[in-house]
C-alpha cells in the first residue's frame, strides 16, 4: 500500500503515517527520498530517509515534509546525506538533470531530452532502478506528489481551496480573492480599488496587486500568509481589493517574464511598500544586492550601520511582500546555507541557481533611481 502511494498515478495524495515513515528510516529506503525528512531530537540533526547514519530510536524521531521545515524547527542538516542539497545524494553526472527536473516539476522528459543533456537514457534508467528501485519517471512522480503533500500540510483551508480551485484558472482566482477579501465590484464605488492579477511563472502562479501609484504586493499564490497580507493592504490603503489589471500590473508582468526569460536582472517598477523607516531601509539594501549574489543577515545589518540588528533585519526580510522584485531570496545564513523563504526553499534555490547560471547572458540592465 505504501508502495502504491509512492509509485501510483493516483492523484489522491495521502500522507504516509509516522510508523510507515519510521519503517522507511530503519530500512534506509531511499525510494522515499524527497517525500519526507526525519530529525533526531537527541542530536539536533536531520536527514534524508536513505541516510546511512546510525538508526535513531523511534521516540527521538520527528518527521518533516521539507528540509525547510526541519531547519525552521531548529535542526541542522546532516553532513553525510546533506538533506538541504537536493542534488547532494546524486552523482556528478546526474546532478544537472536532477536540478532541472526540480525546476520544472511538471515537465515530461523524453529520451531525446536526456540525450540533449548529454546523458544516456539507459544509464539514467539503470541508475534510478539501482538506487531508488524505481524508474526515472516514477521518481519524477514521487517528487511531484511530495511537493503536493508539502503544500497541503502547510496550508490552511484557504490554501487548500486555492490549490484545488487552481490559480491557473481565472474563475478559481476570482473566487478565491472574493473569499479572502469578502469584496465584490460594488464595493469599489467612488474609490479607486487596488487591483489584483495573476502572473504565471515557471515556479507557479504569482499574485500581483497594485494601484496606479505602484505595485504593493507580488507573491506566489500558494503562500500561506496571503489572506492576511491582503487584509493588511486593504487596511493600510483604505481601498477595496478587486480582480483586474492596470498599467502597473501589466508592466510588472512584462518585467517578471523578462526576468524568468533571463533578459532582465533588475526591476524598474514603482513600488508602494508603505512600511516603517527601518523596513524601508532594509528593503532598499535588499534591492542593492546584485543579481546572482547573496548576502547574510549580518552583512545587511552592517551595511545599515546597525551591526547588532541582524534579527530585526531577518524579520523585515520575512515581511517583504514584493517577492523577486525586492530580492529577499538573495539573503542567506551567515555560513552561506540557504534558510527560510516564504515562497518555499525550493523556489529560493531555483532562483539563486538560475541567477548564477544566467549571469553570463547579455542582459538588459535598466537603471534604477
Ligand atoms: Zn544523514
Amino acid at each position: 500500500m505504501w508502495r502504491s502511494y509512492i509509485t501510483g498515478m493516483n492523484a489522491n495524495v495521502e500522507n504516509p503515517n509516522a510508523d510507515q515513515m519510521y519503517q522507511a528510516v530503519v530500512q534506509r529506503d531511499a525510494s522515499l527520498e524527497g517525500v519526507f525528512f526525519f530529525a533526531v531530537r537527541t542530536t539536533g540533526i536531520f536527514c534524508r530517509p536513505g541516510c546511512r547514519a546510525k538508526t535513531p530510536r523511534r521516540e527521538n524521531v520527528e518527521f518533516f515534509t521539507s528540509a525547510d521545515h526541519a531547519l525552521s524547527a531548529g535542526y541542522r542538516p546532516c553532513r553525510r546525506c546533506r538533506p538541504t542539497e537536493l542534488a547532494g545524494s546524486f552523482p556528478d553526472w546526474l546532478r544537472p538533470l536532477v536540478l532541472q527536473t526540480e525546476n520544472q516539476i511538471d515537465r515530461r522528459w523524453t529520451d531525446a531530452d536526456l540525450k540533449l543533456l548529454g546523458l544516456s537514457p539507459i544509464r539514467v534508467r539503470r541508475w534510478f532502478q539501482q538506487h531508488y528501485g524505481m524508474t526515472f519517471h516514477a521518481y519524477l512522480r514521487t517528487r511531484k506528489i511530495s511537493t503536493a503533500v508539502d503544500q497541503l500540510q502547510e496550508g490552511s483551508d484557504v490554501t487548500s481551496v486555492a490549490l484545488e480551485s487552481g490559480f491557473q484558472s481565472l474563475s478559481g482566482f476570482r473566487d478565491c480573492l472574493r473569499k479572502w477579501t469578502g469584496q465584490t465590484p460594488s464595493d469599489a464605488k467612488g474609490k479607486s480599488p487596488i487591483v489584483v492579477d495573476r502572473i504565471l511563472t515557471p515556479l507557479g502562479p504569482m499574485l500581483a496587486a497594485g494601484c496606479d501609484a505602484g505595485l504593493c504586493l507580488l507573491e506566489f499564490a500558494d503562500r500561506k500568509q496571503l489572506p492576511r497580507q491582503f487584509q493588511r493592504i486593504r487596511k493600510q490603503f483604505g481601498r477595496p481589493i478587486l480582480p483586474g489589471s492596470n498599467e502597473v500590473l501589466k508592466e510588472a508582468d512584462r518585467q517578471i517574464q523578462q526576468y524568468f526569460g533571463g533578459s532582465r536582472i533588475e526591476f524598474d517598477l514603482p513600488l508602494r511598500t508603505d512600511a516603517s523607516p527601518f523596513q524601508e531601509a532594509v528593503w532598499n539594501e535588499l534591492q542593492k544586492i546584485p543579481y546572482g549574489q547573496t548576502r547574510s543577515y549580518g552583512e545587511l545589518a552592517q551595511t545599515l550601520g546597525k551591526p547588532t540588528a541582524s534579527r530585526a533585519v531577518g524579520r523585515s526580510n520575512g515581511d517583504n511582500r514584493l517577492a523577486i522584485v525586492i530580492p529577499c531570496h538573495r539573503v542567506v545564513r551567515g555560513d552561506g546555507q540557504l534558510c527560510g523563504y516564504a515562497g518555499g526553499l525550493w523556489r529560493k534555490r531555483w532562483l539563486l541557481n538560475r541567477e548564477r547560471k544566467s549571469q553570463s547572458l547579455p542582459a538588459s540592465k535598466p537603471k534604477r533611481d
